[in-house]
């Protein structure tokens, strides 16, 4: 009996579970190419009419699409009703975490931003009340209502354990691990709403596949160089995520085991000579040995060294800075050949602040891959800087919620966690 009782509960969880992507699968399919009819989305799905028909009937319910009247008439004569996202019937809130900073902005069900804003200074501390606090204001502000509220997305910067939904680490903000209760705290505020956690260089990689590829059907690699270096990967149009949840920890990946010491524990982590820190501080190095060049003489007015100097230094051709730019752009393609070899992925993307280098470091970049990878693809890998705006991780994250609102919720306010 025991046995019967547990097949059953499994069979009702898949059921739910199939009904959550075809839910999932026909609201997408709306909201890309609407108008649509139900047809067509029968055509498309390869899913009964009937099934189509109790699926746009539940969406229609929940007011999250509406009909707009009959297309252009098909064979048969009859005008079919066509369907449409219902845009301001409901909205989702998606947060990107900085250091010392919260930004986000509302976004509707077309992922058109309503209102978007930050604030500076939270208590790490005292985390969750401020992310909560936050999107209070934001619908505050923009009028929205809570009951309209679909989702929330939280772009982080380090790497995070999917099991318990706590950060591990965070080379941005040094302290992130500490709190380990963030996330519960927002998701038992928002008890009806799904809170999605991901890496922010994933939410970034799939703005950047969705929204400035329209959507192509390529496999891509986003590589994010601030100061760390993130990496999200999507493949077959969704973020990648690995057994463990953290793949895409390229700054880790070691390139030199004789290399500089890393925090992580290791040496010669690709984050020791690309990120910009890295970049800054061997370049200091060396001219402060040399006691020439461009960079050092800006360096000895008593300014800290920064990437801003660094780059006036570059713009001068500072031997040292120059030289310094091209090892780290020879490090990143060895961590990009690494990750070809891999993954076989031909569209790589660079984003943050080392695009402010310009179309050198990029060059360089193409020019080692091509001498390193395999003849059969060298020279058909694309290395492309970003092309969006410094709200790329909020609008993937909108976007990311938007393709996943009828995912359901972990479940701990259930469990008591
Ligand atoms: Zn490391």
């Amino acid at each position: 009996m025991i046995h019967r009782h547990t097949n059953d509960r499994i069979k009702i969880a898949n059921q739910q579970l199939i009904k959550q992507n075809n839910l999932t699968l026909v609201f997408n399919l709306i909201n890309r190419l609407e108008p649509i009819s139900r047809v067509k989305l029968a055509r498309l799905t390869h899913l009964s009419p009937t099934t189509i028909s109790s699926l746009v009937e539940e969406l229609i319910e929940e007011k999250l699409v509406m009909e707009i009247g009959a297309g252009e008439t098909t064979s048969s004569g009859r005008k079919p009703i066509m369907l449409k996202i219902n845009q301001n019937s409901g909205f989702v809130i998606s947060i990107e975490l900085k250091a010392g900073k919260i930004s986000g902005g509302a976004y509707d069900l077309k992922c058109n931003e309503i209102l978007r804003k930050s604030v500076t200074g939270h208590d790490l501390s005292a985390l969750g009340d401020h992310l909560i606090r936050f999107c209070e204001i934001l619908m505050d502000e923009s009028k929205l209502k809570k009951e309209n509220l679909l989702g929330i997305s939280l772009g982080i910067p380090g790497v995070i354990n999917f099991n318990d939904y706590t950060v591990v680490s965070s080379t941005v903000i040094e302290r992130l691990h500490t709190n380990k209760t963030f996330y519960k705290e927002v998701d038992q505020f928002y008890k009806d709403v799904p809170i999605l956690m991901e890496n922010e260089s994933c939410f970034a990689a799939y703005a950047e596949h969705i929204i400035a590829r329209n959507n192509k059907d390529e496999d891509i690699i986003l590589i994010d160089i601030n100061e760390g270096v993130g990496c999200g990967i999507i493949i077959d149009d969704n973020i990648y995520k690995g057994a463990f949840g953290i793949a895409g920890e390229l700054g880790h990946m070691v390139i030199d085991m004789h290399g500089r010491q890393c925090e992580c524990g290791n040496r010669g982590c690709l984050e020791t000579s690309v990120s910009v820190p890295a970049i800054v501080q061997r370049a200091a190095e060396v001219s402060a040995r040399q006691k020439s060049g461009a960079f050092y003489d800006l360096i000895q007015t008593g300014d800290a060294p920064t990437f801003d100097l660094l780059l006036k230094a570059f713009q001068e051709d500072d031997p040292v800075v120059i030289e310094n730019v091209n090892y780290a752009a020879d490090c990143l393609a060895v961590g990009i050949n690494n990750l070809v070899n891999l993954l076989d992925i031909r569209q790589i993307i660079i984003s943050g602040d080392i695009t402010k280098i310009g179309d050198l470091f990029i060059h360089r970049v193409k020019d080692k891959i091509k001498q390193m990878a395999f003849e059969l693809y060298g020279d058909k890998i694309e290395v492309n800087y970003s092309t969006l705006g410094n709200d790329t991780v909020e609008l993937g994250g909108a976007r990311y919620m938007l393709d996943n609102i009828f995912e359901p919720k972990p479940g701990f306010a259930e469990q008591g966690i």
